[in-house]
């Protein structure tokens, strides 16, 4: 029995699609029906990958079965072609007639590519339409291009949803699919996103230029294309479900950036606070990358991090005095007037947990490293009258930074006759799988040893002062105190410091687990110290009170590097 057009439509009403569609894949069709049953509960809307079925027509009578059990899931069935980056080696002819039994099968879409459209007669097309929804796809696996060409091609044939899936190689690219996504939302049920790690950014704010839902992996480790995240994370960390033309943009920009806890410490700050705003990681690759996506997102503030925390400096309008000192900002914040100023907060990361625990004034501290950490440690800590001393591989590197912050540069050879109120170790000694230690057991003489390096918690220097029964402070607390102050300085808000701890501390046990040793402190919310006042952007983005207005895209040229290989969507 042909079903009518109006029965679907009731079905697929963009209001009615949550904004997270999960890829089931599966060898045979009693895998995807194991793995949907896991996911439905959460996921109630889900693409089942006919395509990575043997025999997919031979499936349908089994997911027949889910989709009688399940009337509550909207499921997608997709049969891509082999020739258009999926798995299907027939026709598209047989892949039409794929579709239209899972159309009669009870999946409320079917998703259908721009070329086999071509290749089918209209009236067929327009048949399957009748009997089903329809998502139009185009795929490009390379590069984000012509979206505007494409869209018109597209156009020709009927279609419930237009679906266009890109590659970004840039950080532009996503607001290219931004801006394509608000031009045609008002008018036609648009779906769009770019593949790729740094695509990342266009499945959360793609929603919010007018993609009506966005795809995710299932879990970690069933992503589908380099750059999916999973549901979970969409919805827990991004809060997808909230994402709308108000919601303010900030997030963390370097390179390499992926690894950043930045997101979810920042997205459970602001979700705590409840502040309409979301933080995403920006995997910039240049500065003018970065720089021409902050305006036309629009950005809000940002985080800046590695290789960017001089380079910033210069695009900034104005900074606090500690950037002025410290050479390098990493904080930014885009005033009402478009322009952006500059913070220092990753000195306040460096004070403040020692703050908490003794008086700097007089107190003798060493700095291990003269790099973009240890030239804010020795600044800040110099700001607030203890003793600094430096000491470093590249002797004049340490020299010079001795002499700008009249701090005393130390030779290696003198540290194991000397004891510390404080040693930092400002190397990356000790980071990831890197297991060495930037001091040995004789030099590490001092009440308390602050690694600023927090992954893993316990490096080899951390281990070395436990057993002398030296005080540590772990770097996750720098990592928590730079970013408490830069909420406060986007929000006004005063941070939610113990929640910020905690998603991180939880984050890491969870990228490795940590042997039960001395726990962290999990800081209370402390008084700032009192720093040089900073200039006032001229003024200061509300972040709740958000423009009502969608985000402003303004125009710009295509990218033209295309170099990822294929990929699966
Ligand atoms: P950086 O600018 O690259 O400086 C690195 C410093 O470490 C330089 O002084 C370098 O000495 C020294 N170094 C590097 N490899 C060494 C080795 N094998 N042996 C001895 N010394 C070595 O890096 P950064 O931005 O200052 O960051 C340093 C570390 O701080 C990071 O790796 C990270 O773990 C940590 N960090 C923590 C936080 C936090 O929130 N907790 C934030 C940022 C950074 P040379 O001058 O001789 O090259």
């Amino acid at each position: 029995m042909q079903v009518s057009s109006t029965v679907f439509a009731s079905r697929i009403q963009r209001f009615r699609l949550p904004r997270v569609c999960v890829a089931v894949v599966g060898e045979d069709a009693t895998n995807i029906i194991d793995r949907a049953e896991s996911l439905v509960r959460d996921n109630p809307f889900m693409e089942f990958r006919l395509d990575y079925l043997t025999n997919p027509a031979a499936g349908l009578p089994k997911l027949k079965h889910f989709l009688d059990l399940h009337p509550e899931a909207t499921v997608i069935a997709t049969c891509r072609r082999v020739v258009n980056g999926g798995k299907f080696k027939g026709s598209a002819s047989a892949q039409l007639d794929i579709l239209t039994k899972a159309a009669a099968t009870g999946f409320q879409l079917v998703d259908i590519e721009l070329q086999s459209a071509e290749i089918l007669k209209p009236a067929e097309l327009t048949e399957l339409k009748d009997r089903v929804g329809v998502i139009l796809s185009f795929h490009d696996f390379k590069a984000t291009k012509k979206l505007e060409e494409t869209f018109a091609e597209m156009k020709r044939y009927p279609a419930d949803f237009y679906k266009i899936v890109s590659t970004a190689t840039s950080l532009y690219d996503n607001v290219q699919m931004m801006k394509f996504l608000q031009a045609h939302s008002a008018q036609h049920e648009m779906v769009g996103l770019c593949m790729g790690e740094q695509g990342i950014i266009s499945r959360v704010l793609g929603v919010r230029a007018g993609s009506v839902f966005t795809f995710a992996a299932a879990t970690r480790g069933e992503e589908t294309a380099p750059g999916q995240v999973t549901a979970s994370e969409l919805r827990d960390t991004y809060r997808i479900e909230m994402v709308d033309a108000a919601t303010q943009v900030y997030g963390v920009a370097g390179d390499p950036v992926s690894h950043s806890m930045s997101p979810i410490m920042m997205n459970a700050a602001f979700r705590r606070e409840t502040v309409n705003a979301v933080f995403l990681a920006l995997h910039a690759k240049t500065m003018k990358d970065l720089m021409a996506c902050v305006p036309d997102i629009p950005i809000r503030g940002l985080s800046v991090t590695m290789p960017y925390k001089q380079d910033i400096v210069a695009a900034l309008t104005n900074s606090d005095a500690l950037t002025k000192q410290v050479g390098a900002c990493n904080t930014a914040v885009r005033g009402q007037d478009g322009k952006l100023y500059g913070f220092n907060t990753d000195v306040a990361g460096v004070v403040v947990p020692l703050e908490q625990r003794m008086t700097l004034q007089g107190a003798k501290i060493l700095v291990v490293g003269a790099g973009g950490v240890a030239r804010a440690a020795a600044f800040g800590l110099k700001n607030k009258g203890a003793e600094v001393f430096i000491v470093n591989r590249t002797s004049e590197k340490g020299q010079a930074l001795a002499k700008a912050t009249k701090a005393k540069y130390l030779k290696r050879a003198d540290l194991a006759k000397m004891s510390f109120d404080v040693i930092v170790n400002a190397t990356p000694l000790g980071m990831g799988s890197n297991r060495q230690s930037p001091l040995e057991e004789k030099e590490l003489n001092t009440k308390f040893l602050f690694d600023l390096v927090y992954v893993p918690a316990e490096t080899e220097l951390v281990k070395m002062a436990r057993a002398k029964n030296i005080q540590v402070i772990p770097g996750l607390e720098m990592f928590v105190q730079q970013g408490a102050r830069q909420f406060e300085i986007w929000s006004g808000k005063p941070a939610p410091i113990a929640e910020m701890s905690f998603v991180v501390t939880k984050a890491l046990e969870r990228l490795e687990p940590q042997p039960a040793a001395e726990k962290a402190p999990v800081p209370k919310a402390q008084p700032r110290p009192v720093e040089k006042p900073a200039p006032k952007p001229p003024a200061r983005p509300v972040v709740k009170a958000a423009a009502k207005k969608p985000a402003k895209l303004a125009a710009r040229k295509p990218a033209k590097k295309a170099v990822k290989k294929p990929v699966k969507r």
